[in-house]
């Protein structure tokens, strides 16, 4: 059976250079390693996520990629398999530690450790977050987010708070960033997206009212954009991207 390894350093991806210019898994047995996780099996796959030991020299065929580049490089499954696995080796590194006593874990099995002094079962724990398209006839609201290290356009996002529900989330996020209130909510899809461990949950919205007034320590600005003069937007693969894509096509979902 053919067991692929995603091997990671510092939430980069090493990839192997082949002769026609393309990407792929590499093949190589020689990388040393620091923390290699128990075998997975998932999405009909076989796989090992590891961690490259810390200042290992690499031949010079291998290449380590950021992981949301790989992206445009790996087949999209094999791609989804990689955001598997680094969310695993993050899960892994903080919880080393029993959260309870302290104790050094074991892995019981591919996805949950255990605790041999106190018993407590742990799995990897997602944040959800939710984002949302908020539309107003022919225009979209896009802000930009402070954290944005390029100059571009996404949509309204953030964690979901204990005690709320999705949509709750979604209202209370809007109105907090833009002061606008919104209506007829409704799910379009989902994405897991690992940096680190959070599973995007999105939204379409319908404008209901209010003078837009953005969150300064969170947004550096934004605004109502016509479909026709979009800025520069997230690329793929994120759900920001896919929401917008389909609102340009009148598409409702995923
Ligand atoms: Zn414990």
């Amino acid at each position: 059976m053919e067991v692929n390894r995603y091997i990671f350093n510092h939430g980069a991806l090493l990839l192997e250079r082949r002769a026609d210019g393309g990407y792929a898994l590499p093949n190589d047995n020689t990388v040393e390693l620091d923390a290699e996780l128990p075998v997975q099996h998932w999405g009909g796959e076989t796989f090992v996520a590891a961690e490259m030991a810390a200042g290992s020299e690499l031949p010079e065929t291998l290449e380590l990629i950021p992981l949301r580049a790989t992206y445009a490089l790996l087949p999209l499954h094999v791609y989804r398999l990689a955001e598997k696995a680094r969310e695993l080796l993050d899960w892994n590194r903080e919880t080393l530690h029993c959260g309870h006593c302290g104790a050094l874990q074991e892995f019981r099995s591919p996805i949950s450790k255990f605790c041999p002094q106190c018993k407590t079962e742990t799995w990897p724990k997602l944040s959800p977050a939710c984002i949302v398209l908020i539309e107003r006839g022919e225009e979209l609201l896009l802000v930009q987010s402070r954290d944005f290290k390029r100059e571009f356009f996404g949509l309204v996002a953030g964690f979901v708070e204990t005690g709320e529900s999705l949509e709750e989330c979604v209202r209370r996020e809007v109105k907090e960033e833009t002061q606008i209130e919104i209506k007829n909510i409704r799910y379009f899809g989902s994405q897991p997206w690992p940096f680190p461990r959070n599973l995007m949950i999105g939204f379409w919205a319908e404008y209901a009212g209010g003078e837009l007034s953005l969150q300064d320590a969170e947004l550096r600005k934004g605004g109502w954009f016509h479909r026709d003069a979009l800025p520069a937007i997230p690329e793929r693969p994120s759900i920001a991207r896919q929401m917008i894509d389909a609102w340009l096509k009148d598409k409702h979902s995923i």
